[in-house]
C-alpha cells in the first residue's frame, strides 16, 4: 500500500531524498564514517554547511545585505530571538494575531518584557480570516511588526503580505517556507523551523538583513544573532544531521526548477483539494477563499464522531495523520513542498467514495 503522510510537522520528506540518506547513512563520502559521526569542525561538514546556505541564497533570492543562520530551538526560539535580539530601541512590537502561533509569538516577547500590541485579530472570527492592519505602521513607535505567513492550525496564508509602512516586518514562515514564494526584501527578518517544507526537526533557518544583526548585552548566546553571524551559525555544536538532510532537500528543490515552480505545484495541490470540498456535500473547509493556505488545509464534516471515522478509514487506506488540530478539531491535510500531486490525487478519491458511502 502507498503510504502518504498528510501530518503538519514534522512531515513528509521527498523519497530520492530518503533513499539518498539511506545509501549514504553508513559511509558520507566514502570515508568511512556516517553523517551521525562526523565533527561539525570537519571539512566535510564545512562543505555541508555552506552549500546549504548557498542552496538557500540561491532558492529565494537571499540579496548579499542579508545573513542566513542556523539555529536550534524551532519557531519558538525564534519567538525569543527576535524580540531579544531586535526590540531594543523601543522595547515594544506591533503583532497581527491570526492564530495560534502568532499569538505564541506575542506571549513570548511579552514575557520577556517588550509590549505588544496587537493591531488586529481576527479571533472573534475564529481565525478563518486574516486580520489587517488599516493604517500604516511606523518604525518611530516600534522595533517591528510580527506577521505569521502561514497559519498551520488555522489554514490562513498571507499571500500578499501587509502594508506596513516604514517599520520592519518580521516574518514567522515556519510552515510555508519555501512553499510559497515571498520577496525577502520585503522582511528584516525571517524564521522557521525547516520540519515541514524543507527537512527534519532540529534545525531552524533565520534570516536577517544586516543592519538588524547588532550587539545586543544580556541575552543568552544560543539566540545572539550578531554572535551566529560572527560564527557562520557554529558558535556551539550545531545540529549536524538535520542540516546535512535540509541541503539534500534544498537540492531536490533546485531539481524541481525553484521556488517559483514549486509554488506552483503546490497551487495546484491545494486547489485539487480546495475544488473538492467546495463542491461536497459532506465536507467544508470554512476558510475565506482569498486567505486560504496552500499548505494546511482543514476541513470537517461538521459531525465529530463521522469525522473520527473518516480519519480512521483514510489511515486504513494509507492516507496518514488527517486529524486536525485540537484547537480546532474535524481534519487537517497539510501539503508541503514533499507531498506529491498524486498524494493528494488520491485523498480526493479517497474523500470521494467517503461521501458517496455516506
Ligand atoms: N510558528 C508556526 C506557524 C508553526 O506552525 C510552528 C510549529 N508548528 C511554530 C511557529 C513553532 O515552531 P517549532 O515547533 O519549530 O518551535
Amino acid at each position: 500500500m502507498t503510504v502518504y503522510n498528510f501530518a503538519a510537522g514534522p512531515a513528509t520528506l521527498p523519497d530520492p531524498v530518503i533513499k539518498q540518506i539511506q545509501a549514504e547513512l553508513p559511509s558520507l563520502q566514502g570515508t568511512g564514517m556516517s553523517v551521525l559521526e562526523i565533527s561539525h569542525r570537519s571539512a566535510m561538514f564545512d562543505d555541508i554547511i555552506n552549500t546549504a546556505e548557498q542552496d538557500i541564497r540561491d532558492l529565494m533570492h537571499v540579496p548579499a545585505n542579508y545573513h542566513i543562520l542556523f539555529f536550534q530551538g524551532g519557531g519558538t526560539g525564534q519567538f525569543a530571538a527576535a524580540p531579544l535580539n531586535l526590540a531594543t530601541q523601543h522595547k515594544r512590537i506591533a503583532l497581527l494575531d491570526s492564530g495560534h502561533w502568532a499569538s505564541r509569538a506575542g506571549d513570548e516577547a511579552a514575557n520577556l518584557g517588550v509590549t505588544v500590541d496587537t493591531i488586529a485579530s481576527t479571533k472573534d472570527k475564529h481565525y478563518q480570516e486574516l486580520p489587517h492592519l488599516d493604517k500604516p505602521l511606523s518604525a518611530e513607535d516600534y522595533d517591528y511588526l510580527h506577521v505569521t505567513t502561514n497559519n498551520t492550525i488555522e489554514g490562513t496564508a498571507y499571500h500578499t503580505l501587509p502594508e506596513h509602512g516604514d517599520v520592519t516586518l518580521v516574518g514567522d514562515l515556519s510552515s510555508n517556507f519555501m512553499a510559497e514564494n515571498y520577496n525577502v526584501q520585503d522582511f528584516g527578518l525571517i524564521f522557521g523551523g525547516v520540519q515541514k517544507n524543507l527537512g527534519p526537526a532540529g534545525v531552524t533557518i533565520t534570516i536577517v538583513r544586516d543592519d538588524l544583526v547588532k550587539p545586543v548585552e544580556h541575552i543568552p548566546s544560543i539566540l545572539n544573532y550578531a554572535l551566529f553571524v560572527k560564527k557562520n551559525s557554529m558558535f556551539n555544536t550545531p545540529p549536524v544531521f538535520a542540516i546535512y538532510a535540509t541541503g539534500l532537500v534544498l537540492k531536490w528543490l533546485k531539481q524541481q526548477g525553484g521556488l517559483a515552480e514549486i509554488e506552483e505545484v503546490n497551487r495546484k495541490k491545494a486547489a485539487l483539494l480546495y475544488d473538492f470540498l467546495d463542491d461536497s456535500k459532506l465536507f467544508t473547509n470554512y476558510i475565506k477563499k482569498s486567505d486560504r493556505s496552500l499548505t494546511n488545509v482543514p476541513f470537517t464534516t461538521d459531525n465529530p464522531d463521522l469525522d473520527t471515522q473518516v480519519i480512521q478509514a483514510a489511515a486504513d487506506s494509507g492516507l496518514m495523520n488527517l486529524k486536525g488540530h485540537r484547537s480546532v478539531g474535524g481534519l487537517r491535510a497539510s501539503l508541503y513542498n514533499a507531498m506529491p500531486v498524486k498524494g493528494v490525487q488520491a485523498l480526493v478519491d479517497f474523500l470521494h467514495n467517503f461521501e458517496t458511502q455516506h
